[in-house]
């Protein structure tokens, strides 16, 4: 392992938090920061070596992610959602598969997004209801994915689907331009991560190949285990510790620059002093837990996937306590919106309902550490 966390940390600096800003209030893709990030070639952090790729794995990525969102949650979850993808391709794509996209995906020609979520299912993206169907030999796509973060700005798509062959579930990497292929575009106004573009794509009769199926028949809900779920998990975690973390740094920074008329400044009040212990506790036990259930998958532990998933709930749960606090302390400064608190609070807020969301998370987590099966 690598710790890149630091340089990450700089590249962001420099290249992403300068668009923060205009990201959210024009609601648009952060398409400045991803041009860095292809000319810097992130876009290959998970791709192996021998594909061009930077060749890192689960930490790395726990750690990119994590820095990005400390300047841009939306950033962070956009990406984020990138190397999901590779990964899928990486651990389940045929030879002809990784050689034809691995290289593109490194060299920033390609950037990746993930087609899961369906009206019907909601939450519970692992049980999707578009359909393939194999007619005279060519096979036919259809049917409506709800929220694809990074739509119109990524050129691929892995979509989940039910099987044509077998019973269970296939992933295809789909390409926005395919006939068939459209996204109701404007439809996402969300109340935070505002330029995620998270919109609706439709799939009517979208003629795909099958050299585009990613893995064999079947191989879907094997994917969501080993590569989605760990990968996707964590990386919601880090994008939610990069909130309470910006938020933090944020409200510490201000309760130092906010001065009364007696030169006294808002740091020197204890309750304030209180408030700012217990946000820098939050955030950096999330940092903290968040980068050791990590390590924990990378390492292959037992209870891998119980730490991260219990790192993904209490990230969660930090980002929205952090911001709160903190809009408390930045009062009617933070509350007027002179200050990014309330940007980052909104934020905040998608953790718990991204899926799967946390209310079933935690019902997952309970069934897992005692035993019981879980989808
Ligand atoms: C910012 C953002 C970006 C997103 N990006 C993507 C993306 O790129 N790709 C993608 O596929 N999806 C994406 N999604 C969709 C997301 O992952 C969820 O699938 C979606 O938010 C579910 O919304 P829903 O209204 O259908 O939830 P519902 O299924 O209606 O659930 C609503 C709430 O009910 C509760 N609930 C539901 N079922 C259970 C249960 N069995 N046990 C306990 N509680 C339960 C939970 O509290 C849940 O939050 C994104 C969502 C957001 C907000």
């Amino acid at each position: 392992m690598s710790n890149i966390y630091n340089k990450m940390l700089d590249f962001a600096k420099q290249n992403i938090a300068p668009y923060t800003d205009n990201v959210d209030i024009d609601a648009k893709f952060p398409i400045d920061s991803f041009e860095a990030i292809k000319k810097n070639k992130l876009t290959g952090l998970v791709v192996p070596k021998e594909y061009g790729g930077m060749g890192f794995g689960l930490e790395e990525h726990t750690q990119t992610v994590l820095a990005f969102a400390s300047s841009c949650a939306t950033t962070g979850l956009c990406y984020m959602m990138h190397n999901v993808a590779t990964m899928c391709i990486v651990a389940y794509g045929s030879e002809e598969m990784k050689n034809e996209y691995l290289p593109k995906i490194s060299s920033g020609d390609l950037l990746l997004a993930l087609a899961f979520s369906e009206t019907g299912t909601g939450t519970h993206f692992y049980n999707p209801e578009i359909t393939v169907i194999n007619s005279d030999n060519k096979l036919f796509m259809n049917g409506r994915k709800s929220f694809v973060t990074s739509a119109l700005y990524a050129d691929y798509y892995l979509v989940l689907s039910n099987s044509f062959e077998v019973e269970g579930l296939d992933s295809w990497l789909v390409h926005k331009d395919l006939s068939g292929v459209t996204f109701e575009e404007s439809s996402w106004n969300g109340l935070g991560m505002r330029g995620n573009a998270s919109m609706p794509m439709i799939f009517d009769n979208v003629d795909i190949d099958i050299s585009n199926r990613v893995g064999t028949a079947g191989s879907g809900a094997e994917q969501v285990f080993n590569v989605v779920a760990p990968f996707f998990v964590i990386g919601l975690s880090a994008v939610y510790t990069g909130v309470a973390l910006n938020a933090c740094n944020t409200i510490i920074d201000y309760s130092m620059s906010r001065k009364y008329s007696d030169e006294s400044a808002l740091c020197n009040i204890p309750t304030v002093q209180n408030h700012i212990a217990d946000i820098y506790t939050n955030a950096t036990s999330a940092k903290h837990f968040t980068l050791a259930a990590a390590k924990s998958g990378a390492n292959g532990d037992a209870d891998a996937l119980a730490q991260i998933i219990s790192a993904r709930l209490n990230a969660s749960d930090m980002a929205v306590s952090v911001c709160n606090k903190a809009m408390k302390i930045g009062g009617g400064t933070a509350y007027a919106k002179r200050i990014t608190i309330e940007r980052l609070l909104r934020d905040a807020y998608a953790a718990q309902v991204m899926a799967p969301s946390t209310d079933v998370l935690s019902i997952w987590l309970g069934k897992a550490l005692t035993n019981q099966p879980i989808p």
